[in-house]
């Protein structure tokens, strides 16, 4: 299926792509159909069963919220995270939740959300199957979603109709791997960026693509601005302390990094740091290309902005036309779902794709970017996923530092070459998913394996 860029980077809320956005997504999607289907106003209840990774780590990743706003028709870009406390506690404490904020149906988080944990449908880990009953509890529609990471959503019926799951924008330039993208771009004597701005126009203007990379940034830098603010601790029990504040302070007393140059990874963990914060916090983030690895990209895009000679803002097009490329390829090939892959599909994916987008915009060459993203996957090839509790904070918000400054030195390393390389960006991309399918599901977004278990959590919920 083809995507686009602004499939891949979009404007949602914290702390998941795959268990936030998704399924609020989906949500939204099954009241919007039995409002087409005329049976709304017929509907008297909805019971949600989830299953695999979202009844294992559902809670933690804030599934419960996401799903009753996604019923009452908020959408993740346009919810105002402020609000949302408000919203949930009327529902809790009136039991009446407004099915695309007009029929109410009387709802209770116990009796009509079922995590069913051990359990998985064949398809994906990451299944919701969403029934509405009418008064005389009569079954009046039944639909089952799967949110396959980066807060895409895939109906059932589209999985088994092979015709329907194709379906996507016939674009000039379509590739699936990056062979075929290179030859693309081989063939017709431009750069990477430009192939896939010209994909990009298949469904906007040149001038609407760069507005809406424009606003993608303005969101980043919000996000970053805000978490570089913010203090406290964060939700979900774990008693974990906000720290990007503390550093900025500290890190504004300290020499331009021109003068200490170790100081540059502290202020690119510091801008990684801020981002994941505010994910956690469930925040607004840009899922880039999931939630859980938001900061990455930020990270490294403001590392481009601040502290690289001549940053412009036609380097900052070519950064996300070149990472939303080579996101795609991870999605064609692969998988950017934690619960298919591991963390190596989310700060993989994001390192790899920041790799090769601060390489395009410093200039490198084609073959230097394909070399800058695939080094940014090799070395985090076998990355699982564990959070302690279910909660997108250990190891999530410093993992993304980690991804961040590792991103950017692939692509140090892949413009001191040439291009050449050992091994291609398609080969990496295999290896991963292969990695990834031998991946026990204990360190698949379980938080059943790895830190998970070893991590005491003795401290009581709040
Ligand atoms: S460990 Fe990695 S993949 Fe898992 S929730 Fe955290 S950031 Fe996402």
């Amino acid at each position: 299926m083809t995507v686009s860029l602004f499939d891949l980077f979009s404007v949602g809320i914290g702390p998941s792509s795959s268990h936030t956005v998704g399924p609020m997504r989906a949500a939204r999607r099954f009241s919007l159909k039995l409002k087409e289907r005329r049976q709304l106003k017929l509907s008297a209840s909805v019971t949600i069963d989830l299953f695999g990774s979202l009844a294992m780590t559902g809670i933690g990743h804030g599934i419960d919220k996401a799903l009753l706003l996604g019923l009452e028709g908020h959408t993740p870009e346009g919810v105002d995270p402020a609000s949302i406390p408000g919203m949930l506690s009327y529902i809790a404490h009136t039991g009446v939740l407004n099915l695309l904020g007009c029929h109410p149906i009387s709802f209770s988080s116990d009796e009509h959300l079922i995590f069913n944990k051990g359990k998985r449908l064949p398809f994906h880990s990451n299944a919701m199957r969403f029934v509405a009953r009418d008064f005389q509890k009569n079954e009046l529609l039944s639909q089952i979603y799967y949110s396959t990471g980066g807060g895409f959503i895939v109906e059932h019926e589209k999985i088994h109709d092979p015709a329907l799951a194709e379906a996507g924008k016939a674009v000039p330039f379509p590739f699936e791997t990056a062979a075929e993208l290179l030859e693309h771009c081989r063939r017709e004597k431009r750069a990477l960026f430009e192939i896939i701005l010209e994909n990009e126009k298949s469904w906007r203007s040149e001038e609407g693509v760069k507005e809406g990379i424009y606003n993608l940034w303005k969101v980043m830098q919000g996000c970053v601005k805000r978490g570089l603010h913010q203090t406290g601790v964060l939700p979900g029990g774990l008693r974990v302390e906000r720290r990007a504040a503390k550093i900025y302070r500290e890190l504004l007393k300290c020499p331009d990094p021109k003068e200490d140059p170790a100081l540059l990874f502290d202020w690119v963990s510091l801008f990684a740091l801020a981002v994941n914060e505010e994910n956690a916090a469930g925040g607004r983030v840009v899922t880039a290309p999931t939630n859980g690895a938001a900061g990455v990209i930020p990270s490294v895009l403001h590392y481009y902005h601040r502290f690289t000679p001549n940053p412009s803002n036609e380097g900052i097009v070519k950064f996300f036309l070149t990472a939303a490329a080579i996101g795609m390829l991870y999605k064609a090939r692969a998988s950017i779902s934690a619960a298919e892959m591991g963390c190596q599909g989310e700060i993989g994916v994001a390192c790899s794709m920041a790799a090769g987008g601060l390489t395009a915009a410093l200039e490198g060459s084609n073959a230097e970017i394909e070399n800058a993203a695939e080094i940014g996957m090799e070395h985090n090839l076998g990355l699982t996923c564990d959070p302690v509790n279910g909660l997108v904070q250990i190891p999530c918000i410093e993992r993304n530092t980690m991804g961040a400054v590792k991103a950017i030195n692939a692509s140090r390393l892949a413009l001191r070459g040439e291009g050449n390389h050992r091994v291609s960006l398609d080969q990496v991309i295999q290896a991963m998913r292969h990695t990834g399918e031998d991946m026990k599901s204990a360190y698949k977004e379980t938080s059943e394996g790895g830190l998970a278990l070893f991590v005491p959590l003795n401290l009581p919920e709040c």
